[in-house]
């Protein structure tokens, strides 16, 4: 059994809710060690060598410009510069009868924000006027912002404004169950409303979509050097069994190699189900665990499965694109989106990503399955694909991707001082304002950093602020 002394800020877990309080604590002068029970950094946002492909392999992560706090710490550690920019997307329509697929581009132009996006959107082939009318009408209602409550259902207030089918099918539907990743009726009106205010009308900067080019434990692997050059001492490798309050008010937290870490506060920056686990290992009568085990059974998991196809010809110059009235949502071109980065090999032929979010029924489809009505599909879109060689594929099925926003979760979602007596709370899941994302992870490192500051009478502010509205948005005071 080994003992790892004494820090003032223990942090468990090394996703970016973890990375970001260490990075924000150890700014700050703290003595923090960061224990993470996995070989890397990034949590969920992670990326590996897949050793049947011999490939490099991840689940492509996008963030927005309203990702202040994402964004913030990727440019404090000098990772913004492998996150490449776009300013509109893509919707593609399958073609009809082997011919090509419809196209309409939405994105920002001239115009003052919350018109900035209304050209493309008005000349956008994949909506009819009806759907165009219906959908600037609910808009509407996200204009001065999104209700408090998360109480109702996305799919009442589809129900209620009245949206049309293909409205819901080519606009609701590719972009909130891309960014909440679960069903209409497991998602609430007020996150959905959040991503419509903040990225569709707020600012033309805040719909601007980022996708990082670099593998993505590579890319983080940044963010933890940055904390490491701060004095934050890293353990990777280390899984915490058991965490214990000591009897001077300090924390010790046991792993299974039996290793012993100690500190004055403790983050947990885990996700829900860990953190149970963790919190369940205290006393019966503590009172972290009257605090937060309740809540725990309120949460649940939403799954995302990746489907990653190497193709022996060119199939589309496109970088990414959303894919409408299929089972795959999006399409990610990692060749050309990669292609930039030092570390890009130029190779032949073309390797594709498809996502489909929410993917509840191909957690019980095989591979083989899952793999031929992808291609099936893809064939729509782009007939090339049809006469086409897949030189590999894969699937990454990732069961417990995101937790859902269902209706009313907000009320036990713990703030990151919820806990009490030292013992903090980080991760996607708290009560960060955002739905499960990577900035709603930074987020939460941020808040739980200030909460530990506080506990420690001192002050800390590690927010940064929101994007500020732009154009009329402004003079509506957004
Ligand atoms: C396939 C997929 C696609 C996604 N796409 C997007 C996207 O496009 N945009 C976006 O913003 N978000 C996306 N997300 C969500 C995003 O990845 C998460 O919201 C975010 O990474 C959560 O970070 P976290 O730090 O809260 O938790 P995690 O990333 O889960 O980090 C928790 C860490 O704790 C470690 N840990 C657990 N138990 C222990 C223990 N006992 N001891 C030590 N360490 C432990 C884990 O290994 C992990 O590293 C996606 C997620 C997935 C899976």
């Amino acid at each position: 059994m080994s003992d790892n002394g004494s820090a003032d800020v223990l942090v468990i877990g090394a996703g970016l809710a973890g990375l970001s309080a260490a990075v924000a604590l150890s700014g700050a002068g703290a003595d923090v060690a960061l224990v993470e029970r996995k070989p890397h950094v990034g949590g969920r946002a992670y990326s590996y060598e897949h050793p049947a492909l011999e490939e490099v392999v991840d689940s492509q992560h996008v963030l927005l410009g309203c990702c202040t706090n994402l964004i913030d710490l990727c440019r404090l550690a000098g990772a913004d510069r492998h996150i490449r920019w776009y300013d509109k997307i893509t919707f593609l329509e399958p073609g009809r009868a082997s011919g090509a697929a419809r196209r309409s581009d939405i994105g920002a132009s001239f115009l003052p924000a919350p018109g900035h996006s209304s050209w493309s959107f008005l000349r956008a082939s994949m909506l009819s006027v009806a759907d165009k009318a219906s959908i600037a009408l609910g808009l509407l209602e996200f204009l001065r912002g999104y209700p408090l409550s998360d109480e109702e259902p996305f799919s009442a207030w589809l129900k209620r404004t009245k949206q049309t089918d293909r409205a819901i099918r080519h606009f609701w539907e590719p972009v909130i169950v891309g960014t909440l990743n679960d069903t209409f009726d497991r998602c609430s009106t007020r996150y959905a409303g959040q991503v419509f205010h903040e990225s569709f009308m707020k600012s033309a900067e805040g719909g601007r979509l980022g996708i990082p080019a670099q593998p993505l434990s590579e890319f983080y692997t940044a963010v933890a050097q940055l904390a490491e050059k701060q004095g934050t001492s890293l353990h990777l490798r280390t899984s915490i069994d058991r965490i214990e309050s000591m009897p001077d008010g300090a924390w010790t937290a046991t792993a299974s190699d039996g290793s012993i870490y100690r500190a004055g506060s403790l983050v947990l920056a885990l996700p829900f189900e860990q953190t149970a686990r963790l919190v369940g290992t205290l006393p019966e009568e503590s009172i972290q665990r009257q605090r937060i085990l309740p809540a725990m059974d309120h949460f649940t998991h939403s799954p995302i499965t990746t489907i990653h196809l190497w193709f022996d010809r060119v199939i589309t110059e496109l970088d990414h694109a959303a894919l409408l009235d299929t089972r795959i949502q999006w399409m990610f071109n990692k060749s050309r989106i990669r292609r930039f980065e030092e570390s890009a090999v130029a190779q032949p032929g073309q390797y594709l990503e498809l996502v489909i979010s929410a993917s509840f029924a191909e957690l019980h489809r095989t591979r083989e399955e899952i793999v031929s009505a992808a291609v099936e599909e893809l064939a729509g879109f782009f007939p090339v694909v049809r006469e086409a060689r897949i030189l590999k594929s894969g699937v990454l099925k990732e069961a417990r991707a995101t937790f859902s926003v269902v209706p009313g979760l907000d009320r036990f979602r713990p703030a990151a001082d919820g806990a009490g007596e030292g013992l903090y709370l980080a991760g996607d899941w708290t009560l960060t304002g955002w739905p499960s994302t990577m900035e709603g992870a930074v987020r939460s490192g941020r808040l739980a950093a200030e909460a530990v500051a506080r506990g420690a009478g001192k002050q800390g502010r590690f927010l940064t602020p929101d994007l500020p509205a732009t154009g009329l948005m402004r003079l509506l005071g957004c």
